[in-house]
């Protein structure tokens, strides 16, 4: 299904089936488009933006505020369909669509506060202003591990700045997009602000990076999709926001409590099956702990039940797909290769009357710096143990990635603490605290894991430019 110009569009020519990761069977076989419906999606957008950048905050406002009224109404409907196409455990949806509704509402309040300034100028008889206007038209696309909430920290923010979009959700989950757009349609957003494309990547992609009414492009996934949209983005030089890659390292000094840092790896790691990219990729512990570390993180661990995501035990689900299991193996067989001792998990987990995905939530000790877990990312439950033996060998080892996305650190130290926040070279540094992304703060990386920022103040400002006004008053 397609959503263009404020219509649902159904092409019968071109479908795809999706399929639940849990259980392989069809959920739902869905129209798809491509080149030509990009097209018309974007033309629809351009149109609407002439209509939509005068708009009022206020009024954008308000079209949010019914948005996120919707949103929590299906609250459940929506948390099932993210469960069905994505494969987490229920409670974990619904925690992901009240992260979704967070935005929207943030934003709803947001666009009142986008302020022009007054500068001082040079002569007397001169006024200077800077105002701020919305770039034009965007597109969005989006990754499966968050299929909710990944969208709204995109659309909200462009909705609030004035801004209208075409977005492309992940193949493998756009029903949460479908359901999310009905909300939209429903809160009577007039036509064409938000588009919706759903079909094959390259022929959506390269029409919305070669398409000069396109002005902003703003992208979440590998990096090296990331790149390749940035390179064809350049011809017509747009504005582009890179959400990437992580591998984010979660350091535990010798003066840390231990239980409450391997709480923070729990949550960091298992969650979303550690889908996620801000997921703990590297545990480093000190040496002094590292033994006892491990035995007490194994024996957490162990006791994850895996299973489907709706049933109600549930703590991990099943990983998207086989390329997904296919690279856990890769990365088990490597670490074993490589001198690493695998203490929980380390196979595939078959359940009784189901065909899907599951892996068994893994530690492996001994992890090294020869192993690809050191540097590629896991992106799967899977948890090495590194040991350092200083706090400068530590920030070396923690810095030496080519991803900035997400590092955490555990200490009691207050000195400590400040010296890895200023030498931790990351976009997000959480500091005893394993979860720390809330709608009012920047979320991004530094290097290779992108560039731009989403949420808070920080979200909007990537969908407005600056236009400089000088008045001669004589
Ligand atoms: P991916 O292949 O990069 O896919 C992400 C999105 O890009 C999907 O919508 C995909 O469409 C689309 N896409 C793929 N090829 C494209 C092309 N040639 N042109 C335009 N669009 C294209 O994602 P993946 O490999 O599954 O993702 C894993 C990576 O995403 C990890 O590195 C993870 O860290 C990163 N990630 C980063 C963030 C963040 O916020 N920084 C969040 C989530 C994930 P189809 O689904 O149709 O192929
Ligand atoms: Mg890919």
């Amino acid at each position: 299904m397609l959503y263009i110009n404020g219509e649902w569009l159904d092409i019968k020519s071109k479908e795809m089936d999706i399929v639940n990761p849990a259980t392989g069977e069809l959920i739902q076989r869905i129209t798809v488009g491509g080149q030509k419906e990009t097209h018309k999606a974007i033309k629809s957008a351009k149109k609407a933006f002439e209509y939509w950048k005068d708009t009022t905050g206020e009024e954008r406002g308000f079209y949010l505020s019914k948005v996120a009224s919707l949103m929590t109404e299906r609250r459940e409907e929506l948390a099932e369909i993210i469960t069905m196409e994505n494969g987490k455990p229920f409670s974990d949806s619904l925690n992901e669509v009240n992260g979704a509704i967070s935005y929207v509402k943030w934003y709803a309040e947001e666009a009142k506060r986008i302020y022009s300034d007054v500068i001082p100028g040079s002569q007397t008889e001169k006024h200077l202003m800077v105002l701020k206007k919305p770039i034009g038209v965007c597109a969005a696309i989006t990754h499966w591990n968050f299929p909710l909430s990944m969208i709204t920290r995109k659309l909200a923010p462009a909705i609030a700045a004035g801004c209208t979009s075409v977005l492309k959700p992940a193949a493998m989950t756009p029903l949460s997009a479908i359901e999310m757009f009905k909300c939209l349609h429903d809160a009577n957003l007039p036509k064409g602000v938000l588009n919706l494309v759903i079909g094959s990547a390259q022929e959506i992609g390269d029409e919305m990076t070669s398409n000069p009414d396109v002005r902003k492009i703003t992208f979440t996934g590998s990096t090296p999709v990331g790149k390749h949209i940035f390179k064809n983005s350049a011809d017509t030089l747009k504005r582009a926001s890179m959400e990437l890659g992580g591998h984010a390292p979660f350091i535990v000094f010798e003066d840390a409590d231990i239980d409450a840092a391997i709480k923070g790896v729990m949550a960091s790691k298992f969650k979303n099956s550690g889908q996620t990219c801000i997921s703990t990729n590297r545990i480093y512990v000190s040496e002094d702990i590292a033994d006892e570390f491990a035995y007490k993180l194994a024996q957490k661990v162990e006791k994850l039940k895996v299973g489907n995501g709706m049933d109600e035990d549930t703590d991990v689900g099943p990983l998207i797909n086989q390329d997904a299991l296919n690279n856990m193996h890769n990365q088990i067989n490597d670490a074993i290769n490589n001198n690493g001792k695998v203490i929980c998990g380390g196979e595939e987990y078959s359940l009784e009357d189901r065909e899907g995905y599951f892996y068994k939530p893994t530690v492996i000790q001994d992890a090294n710096d020869d192993m690809l877990i050191a540097t590629e990312e896991t992106f799967g439950p899977i948890a090495p143990i590194f040991t350092f033996q200083t706090e400068e060998d530590v920030v070396n080892k923690a810095n030496h990635s080519k991803y900035g996305l997400a590092a955490y650190c555990f200490t009691n130290n207050l000195g400590r603490g400040h010296r890895m926040i200023k030498n931790l070279d990351y976009g997000i540094v959480g500091i005893n605290d394993p979860s720390p992304i809330v709608p009012q703060a920047p979320f991004g990386g530094f290097k290779e894991s992108g560039m731009g920022k989403e949420g808070g103040k920080y979200g909007l400002e990537e969908y407005l430019e600056e236009k400089y006004v000088s008045i001669l008053t004589t």
